[in-house]
């Protein structure tokens, strides 16, 4: 293990990190760009992308690449590095991964969220057989049969609209009776003909085999009558939380772990910035994800000139 030093760390290579990259190290800083995977984030992980402005339509891998080969054109190098700790050291901050450890004069945080469990029996077991947080990625293993959607936001119904075009029937399970998705999500879902919703309802445990999901079962909240619906897949998608952990010990976060920033993408730390998904905000979209990364960028190469020009005074 080696200790490598950049003017720039930026944590998280999905579209706010790509995008912090590509504007620190456009202002002539050095860049490291780390993920603990492969390089695109949540867009790896969407089929059709048709919200960001460029594209009529793209596949959420091809936007990754696309975005990828614009971040790295200006000189930053991008490497495998899950980061265990942060630590803050004043005019330099220590990054701690699996792989390499990094010293920067700035860091900027975009590592997203992950996929809220349900913590029902069945979830953990049945993971990998039947249960999944991607229909991108496991969608296809359900062809022609039965699965079943939690959850009401965009990601369950649009995710539930592309598994209609693999599978026989979505059936939407949502914990109200009415859609917190997108209107336009919404119209497209009530309109396709494979997908049947269940209203008022909690799932209250994945069924399974030993071997693979065969059914869910809930309970509807208003009318107390409990029901099973059998499925060979299970997409849970009931919200997202912060991929915050290795900062646990900076205070640069509200009590749910989402970074707290001003309008710069500065925390409360100076030479510690934060962009995307991770952050506490209203609107979590890709378009909104590359913003915050721009405005990153440009902070920390503010943030570095500033740093330096003190440094030449005291030593002068
Ligand atoms: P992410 O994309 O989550 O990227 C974070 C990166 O950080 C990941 O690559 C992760 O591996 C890395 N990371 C995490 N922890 C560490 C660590 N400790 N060390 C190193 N690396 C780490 N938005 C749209 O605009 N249009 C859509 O059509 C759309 N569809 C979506 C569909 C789904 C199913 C979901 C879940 C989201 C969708 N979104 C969509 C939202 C969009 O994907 C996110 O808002 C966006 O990806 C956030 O970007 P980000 O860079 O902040 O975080
Ligand atoms: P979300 O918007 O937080 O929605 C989560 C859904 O799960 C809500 O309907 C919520 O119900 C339900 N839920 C939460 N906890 C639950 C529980 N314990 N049991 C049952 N249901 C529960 O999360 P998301 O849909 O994953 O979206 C995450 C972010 O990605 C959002 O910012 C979203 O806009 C973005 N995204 C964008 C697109 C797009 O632009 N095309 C696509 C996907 C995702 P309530 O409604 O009752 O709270």
């Amino acid at each position: 293990m080696t200790l490598k030093k950049y003017d720039v760390v930026v944590i998280g290579a999905g579209p706010a990190g790509m995008t912090a990259a590509l504007y620190a190290s456009r202002a002539n800083l050095s860049v490291m760009l780390l993920d603990r995977g492969i390089y695109g984030g949540q867009m790896n992980n969407t089929a059709e992308i048709e919200n960001y402005p460029g594209f009529k339509s793209i596949l959420g891998p091809d936007l990754s690449q696309e975005m990828y080969d614009s971040s790295v054109q200006f000189g930053a190098d991008f490497a495998y590095g899950p980061v265990k700790k942060v630590t803050d050291h004043g005019d330099y901050k220590l990054i701690e991964t699996a792989a390499d450890d990094y010293e920067a004069k700035a860091i900027i945080v975009a590592t997203g969220s992950s996929y809220r469990q349900l913590q029902i029996p069945g979830e953990e077991e049945y993971r990998g057989k039947g249960v999944s947080n991607c229909a991108v990625c496991d969608g296809a293993f359900f062809k022609n049969k039965e699965v079943v959607v939690i959850g009401g936001g965009d990601s369950a119904v649009e995710e539930g609209e592309y598994l209609t075009r693999l599978v026989d029937k979505v059936t939407i399970i949502h914990r109200r009776d009415q859609l917190r998705a997108q209107q336009i999500l919404q119209e497209r879902a009530f309109a396709n003909d494979k997908i049947e919703f269940v209203w008022d309802s909690n799932v209250q445990e994945i069924v399974g085999d030993g071997n693979k999901v065969t059914s869910v079962k809930g309970i509807n909240k208003k009318t107390k009558e409990s029901f099973e619906i059998n499925a060979s897949g299970v997409f849970i998608y009931v919200g997202i939380e912060p991929m915050s952990d290795p900062f646990g010990g900076l205070d640069i976060t509200d009590e749910k772990g989402w970074f707290l920033t001003d309008e710069k993408m500065a925390t409360k730390i100076p030479g510690i910035f934060a962009a995307g998904d991770v952050r506490k905000k209203d609107l979590r979209q890709v378009v909104t994800a590359t913003n915050d990364g721009g405005i990153a960028g440009q902070s920390a190469y503010h943030y570095i000139t500033e740093l330096e020009a003190k440094t030449a005074v005291a030593n002068s």
